[in-house]
């Protein structure tokens, strides 16, 4: 495949960064369909090579995220088919019912800043208005200095957005995981695509910053994560995590396909030319904690789940339960010739 004027829309884009440029992106819908369908080995090495330059020209550090998790009682039903986080779910994931207590929320966050990373997501199972995570961005950001990321999926009333706004969160995070109702439907039959996409407007509506993210190898076709990603180029979204489909044991997904490290690298390289400038992420469980430098070499400017060893609680993955350990993460990024941002 030519890459040619890719590079040169990088060049050009150099010259003038405007909000506008920058919104436009290096490819068009169709590059984007072409570069999903590339299989020879050098269309790849030349789509992560300008991918991480793009990445590097914006970014000059590597972000890292922990984790708080708050509850895993979900109300949804049926459960979604890959949930290995909800109770009940899967024995490999936490399985036996949790409401984490205040006092074990501040011990976890003053631990997570302690190590050194600066940010934390704290998501919470569906059923309670956002008003869990609410409960955990308080006492965060009473206790840290840590920059919040909550996440309840479709569960926020828009009284409650109003009222994370007001405790300064940082960013909300609603997934839309596909943007093709069908497929979403075939996977999350509890749950309505709509309500999610509504999630998404209401935070853009409060002048929030939003995280939304799509979830690979789940019937979606490469047509559909184009359109996904075009969808989230209006919202405007701030930030994309790119997940790929890991199975749980138990859950009735378990049998259905891993979606490749290759896979994940490839959608977070095309995501890359796409948005230039803006926060796309990849959560260790989903792309298995030791791949991470796939992530990395398609232009992944954050990596989530990642659990210090000082973290008070057992900590489990959300797509699979193996997390990212702090110290390896790093280890990975350095590896690469990238610098971490984290206080040391
Ligand atoms: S994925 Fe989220 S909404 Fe679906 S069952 Fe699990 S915890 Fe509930």
């Amino acid at each position: 495949m030519d890459f040619s004027h890719i590079r040169d829309n990088f060049e050009n884009l150099k010259e003038d960064t405007s909000k506008e440029n920058l919104k436009n992106g290096l490819i068009s819908k169709e590059d984007a369909l072409k570069l999903f369908n590339i299989s020879k080995g050098n269309d790849y090495l030349n789509l992560f090579s300008i991918a991480s330059e793009v990445r590097d020209y914006f970014k000059k550090e590597i972000e890292i995220i922990s984790s708080i998790h708050i509850t895993n009682i979900c109300s949804v039903n049926p459960k979604c088919y890959y949930c290995g986080f909800a109770a009940g779910t899967s024995k490999e994931g936490y399985y036996e019912p949790f409401r984490t207590t205040d006092e074990e929320i501040k011990n976890s966050a003053i631990a997570i800043e302690k190590s050194g990373i600066m940010r934390v997501s704290c998501s919470s199972a569906h059923g309670y208005g956002g008003k869990e995570t609410l409960r955990t961005l308080k006492i965060v950001k009473e206790n840290t200095n840590l920059e919040v990321l909550v996440n309840a999926g479709a569960d926020f009333t828009e009284n409650c957005i109003k009222e994370l706004k007001k405790h300064d969160i940082d960013i909300i995070c609603c997934n839309l995981e596909t943007i093709n109702n069908k497929v979403f439907k075939s996977v999350k039959p509890g749950e309505d695509l709509e309500n999610r996409i509504n999630i998404c407007k209401l935070v853009k509506k409060y002048d929030i910053n939003l995280s939304s993210g799509l979830l690979l190898g789940i019937g979606e076709s490469y047509e559909d994560r184009a359109n996904h990603l075009l969808f989230l180029k209006e919202l405007p979204v701030d930030e994309i995590p790119i997940m790929g489909f890991n199975p749980y044991k138990d859950t009735p997904m378990e049998n259905h396909p891993k979606c490749s490290a290759l896979e994940q690298a490839k959608t977070i390289a095309i995501s890359r030319l796409m948005f230039p400038d803006i926060r796309i992420t990849s959560p260790t469980p989903t792309i298995g904690a030791e791949l991470v430098q796939f992530a990395l070499m398609g232009g992944a400017s954050n990596i989530a789940t990642v659990i210090p060893d000082n973290h008070p609680m057992n900590i489990k993955g959300v797509g699979n339960p193996k997390t990212g350990n702090l110290k390896e993460v790093v280890k990975m990024i350095e590896e690469l010739g990238l610098t971490p941002k984290i206080k040391k």
